[in-house]
């Protein structure tokens, strides 16, 4: 058979990676350089040059839509849909094993699985339930503890015994926790991976079959699997498989959440016959896009060392724009994309990044006025919403009743006059009894022990959930119809709709949303993972991080945190809120190595630019409820002055940085100094950008922009209180403060 095609499209070095023979491999590269893109070529070439079968090739990936993108890009490839290929991320594929194997994993056949907030709301119960103080052992710093135990492949009872009371104390928690999820058949994200890792151990034949099956593994973004992914990836692969590893030690950013540079360096050792492959041409980037990012990652120590380069030209520098507060900067970047949209590109080729998602907010509101859409991916999930989760929780407990999660959650929403009064009668008899809190809403209307008023809103409730208990059995419903149902039922429409304003109006369109989203459910009914759509559904709302607001096809501007734009290119790029303490965040001057990560966040960002790329920041920026004045990052310092130029206010022209490395303070007081623009002067007042003034019936703000010349000269002002308006400045009375 004629295989070319699948080299073709490669250069020399890829074509090394994709024709190897049949062994360990691992490819390092930097960004862009087609790392990705060896990995489904290696794909299709193991099926066509060595004929194994999909059925025997597991290819893992960092998040959902990466998953979704490979496949897509095999089946362009090979012209087929990969049947029996499992591709995925560690938790997705993880989950997959899990519900083949519940039992021999000492699973519930229905156990759950639990996200960040139900995670959180598990803990605080315990704390609860044992009296614990939740000042000296904060709820959110206990999951931190317990993830990065499992992280680490650490059970509580593997976690070392210590003298100091706080690392004892966190140990008990992590003791309770597990027994209360292994009560509750509730997984977190960890346990997943954890869980899989253990039934791999603790049963040879399972192992022998999946090591069996699976002759060929592929990992994408090998540098950022952290001890308990890699520990299950070496168990999996075993002696006779073969593995394929890609990765770019410049881009491990997770080093916070327990990811491990060393498995590169391990990779050597732990498998057999490695050939190492480097790539160094980018396909992605134009030169100065480039050259920035190797300017930029020469500051670390201790990296792989590898210099990329590009045959495509240098292009347009990178464009650097001070904006004077947040609000500036959102406004400059819509400003941007919709001159790139009026001349014809399509809004999602362009991205805006972010360090902490708390940014985007501002953004948002700034294109929700101008009417552009656009998409988040991670931070707001469609699936986090209030109004989502309580829909989801119904329907989980149609599934099953005793899930004492989603109980909490729904039993007086909408209210039903179920008040926290009943709900701790519930939860006490239900632990005294060693029951499910639904068990003990039986008990306790059996036993009438609470007043006739406070128990006939429980028969109310255990009438719903039988009535959809009976419902989600019915098999000639769809799941769309069912979800109609759960929704009617459990009367949330009118709840929400009685909530005032747009909120309520949301939340209304979200749950019919939801309802569309069932409808377009696809489910594999050989798939033997999972024993009904509903059942796939519900994991795949937990597990899906990638689905939000806006549909995956729609034209949107894409916003995203720097962590999530992982893998991923856009021909226009802003990388925004690059200041000191914000981009590095200030976490990371504390703690050693975070620095450096920062900085490959920051590689990361920069190299996700196809043709243009434009760094911002804000001179003063309100976040977090605070306001604070930043000077701009060190990273924008390190990027070799000739990629950069700066924008300057309000006119389309742009000049080139001053050659010599720019010191910012005396940089920008020339640049205010120097421009008319920016040194805005009325005849009689005389107002700069950037100056705080004050205004006899507004109060204090902040002067934000300008219009016009003379008497027809208007400014805008941010007010603190009043928000932003337009004045004209030979009227409007400022006091300059
Ligand atoms: P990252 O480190 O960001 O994940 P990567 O190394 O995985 O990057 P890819 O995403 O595979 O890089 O490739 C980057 C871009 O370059 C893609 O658009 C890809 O199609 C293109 N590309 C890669 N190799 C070639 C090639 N030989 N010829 C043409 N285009 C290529
Ligand atoms: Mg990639």
């Amino acid at each position: 058979m004629d295989v070319s095609f699948i080299l073709d499209s490669l250069n020399d070095k890829q074509r090394d990676a994709v024709a190897a023979p049949l062994q360990n491999s691992l490819v390092l590269a930097g960004a862009g350089s087609g790392k990705t893109r060896v990995l489904v070529h290696r794909i299709a070439w193991l099926m066509h040059a060595y004929q194994l079968s999909p059925y025997s090739i597991m290819a893992v990936t960092f998040t959902n839509k990466a998953a979704r993108e490979m496949q897509g890009r095999i089946e362009e490839l090979v012209g087929v849909p990969p049947q029996g290929m499992w591709v995925g991320t560690f938790h997705g594929l993880a989950h997959r094993l899990l519900r083949a194997h519940w039992r021999d994993a000492g699973l519930k056949e229905n156990f759950q699985i639990m996200d960040s907030d139900d995670q959180l709301r598990l803990v605080k119960r315990i704390m609860r339930e044992m009296n614990i103080d939740d000042t000296r052992w904060p709820p959110k710093q206990v999951c931190w503890f317990i993830n990065g135990q499992k992280d680490e492949g650490r059970r509580a009872a593997h976690v070392p015994d210590s003298h100091d009371p706080f690392s004892k104390g966190m140990r008990e928690l992590y003791y309770h926790y597990e027994e209360a999820c292994e009560r509750l058949g509730m997984l977190d994200f960890g346990e997943l991976l954890l869980r899989a890792h253990e039934l791999m151990l603790t049963n040879p034949p399972l192992l022998r079959h999946y090591q069996e099956r699976f002759r060929h593994v592929l990992v994408d973004e090998f540098q950022d699997t952290n001890t308990i992914q890699y520990a299950w990836l070496r168990v999996m692969v075993g002696e006779q498989g073969t593995i394929t590893a890609v990765g770019d030690d410049d881009q491990s950013i997770y080093g916070w959440r327990g990811a491990k540079i060393e498995n590169i360096h391990n990779f050597t050792k732990h498998f057999k016959d490695v050939q190492t492959i480097r790539l160094e041409q980018n396909y992605r980037s134009t030169g100065h896009i480039l050259n920035a990012a190797n300017g930029l990652i020469k500051n670390n120590d201790d990296r792989l060392g590898k210099e990329l380069w590009t045959d495509s030209g240098d292009g347009e520098p990178i464009s650097l724009y001070a904006g004077f507060n947040e609000q500036d900067e959102a406004r400059f970047i819509i400003g941007i994309i919709k001159k790139w949209r009026d001349e014809g590109a399509a809004l999602k080729e362009t991205a805006i990044l972010y360090r902490s998602n708390a940014q985007s907010r501002v953004i948002e509101e700034c294109l929700v006025r101008e009417q552009i859409a656009y998409r988040i991916y991670g931070g707001h999930r469609f699936y986090d919403r209030l109004e989502i989760k309580n829909a989801l929780a119904y329907a989980r407990l149609a599934l099953d009743p005793n899930d004492d999660g989603a109980m909490e959650r729904v039993i007086n929403v909408p209210p039903r006059g179920i008040g926290e009064r009943s709900i701790s009668t519930l939860r006490e008899m239900a632990r005294d009894q060693g029951c499910s809190m639904w068990q003990a809403a039986q008990l306790i209307v059996d036993q009438a022990i609470m007043p006739a008023r406070a128990t006939n809103a429980i028969k109310g409730f255990q009438q719903i959930i039988d009535d959809l208990m009976t419902t989600v059995q019915q098999p000639d419903l769809s799941l769309g119809d069912i979800f109609e149902q759960i929704i009617n039922d459990a009367g949330l429409i009118p709840f929400h709709e009685k909530e005032k304003g747009e909120k309520g109006e949301a939340r209304v369109e979200n749950l019919k949303e939801l309802i569309g989203a069932a409808g377009g459910f696809s489910w594999n009914p050989e798939d033997e993972a999972f024993s009904s759509p509903l059942m796939a559904f519900l994991d795949q709302a937990v597990l899906d991080a990638g689905d939000a607001q806006a549909d995956e096809y729609q034209d949107a501007v894409q916003l995203m945190t720097l962590h999530s734009a992982k893998g991923l290119e856009f021909p226009l790029v802003f990388l925004t809120g690059v200041e000191e303490n914000l981009f590095p965040s200030k976490m990371s001057f504390e703690e050693p190595g975070r620095l450096e990560e920062e900085r490959r966040l920051c590689y990361v960002g920069i190299t996700r630019a196809m043709k243009k790329l434009y760094i911002t920041y804000a001179e003063s920026r309100r976040l977090f409820g605070s306001e604070s004045f930043n000077s701009p990052s060190r990273f924008i310092k390190e990027i070799p002055p000739q990629c950069l130029e700066e924008v300057r206010l309000r006119s389309q022209v742009s000049r080139p940085v001053s050659m010599q490395r720019p010191d910012y303070q005396t940089e920008k007081a020339r640049l205010q100094n120097s421009t008319v623009l920016n040194n805005f002067k009325a005849p009689e007042v005389n107002v700069n950008m950037g100056d705080r003034v004050k205004h006899p019936v507004f109060g204090e703000g902040l002067v934000i922009n300008y219009e016009g010349q003379g008497p027809q000269a208007r400014v805008q002002v941010n007010f603190d209180d009043e928000g932003s308006k337009w004045l004209v400045l030979s009227f409007a009375k400022l006091e300059v403060l």
